[in-house]
């Protein structure tokens, strides 16, 4: 078993589409190991986004992901990392595959309905900036 961490985004949760999103997710074979939902603030959504600090998009996405309550969860299934990405579809949904998330949910690039860790460290370190350490050991 793998472990990866999504989020799904301000746009999907506005939307209400948070349940449809779950319920995809679940259908696929992800077991749901925490959730949370919360409104990040620039400080939260700009650490979590760092890597991207020096691209051109880095505020707008800072401001799309502070402007209203996401909800990551940590999933569980075999080869998670790479399953959610094919479920997740490209990042931008005009190329994204049809009957993936992001071509079912996403409006554009920027607000592409759903976040996927892209490699199982970047998972480790994604699932322990939104969950406590306790929440793993369960
Ligand atoms: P994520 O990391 O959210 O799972 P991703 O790995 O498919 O998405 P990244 O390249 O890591 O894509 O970009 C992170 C996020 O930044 C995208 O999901 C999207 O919300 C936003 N983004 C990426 N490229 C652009 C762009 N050219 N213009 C606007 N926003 C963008
Ligand atoms: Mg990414």
């Amino acid at each position: 078993m793998e472990t990866t961490l999504t989020i799904i985004k301000p746009d999907s949760v506005a939307a209400g589409n948070a349940g449809k999103i779950i319920a995809h997710l679940e259908a696929e074979g992800f077991r749901v190991l925490a959730l949370r939902r919360l409104h990040m603030n620039e400080a939260q959504a700009g650490t979590f986004y760092e890597v991207h600090k020096a691209r051109p998009f880095y505020g707008e996405l800072v401001s799309f992901m502070t402007s209203g309550p996401c909800i990551p969860i940590a999933l569980e299934r075999d080869n998670a990392v790479k399953h959610l990405r094919d479920v997740m579809g490209a990042t931008n949904p005009e190329d994204a595959a049809d009957g993936t998330i992001r071509k079912l949910y996403a409006t554009n690039i920027e607000r592409n309905a759903i976040h996927g860790s892209d490699s199982q460290e970047n998972a480790a370190i994604e699932t322990a900036f939104f969950f406590a350490r306790v929440d793993q050991l369960g």
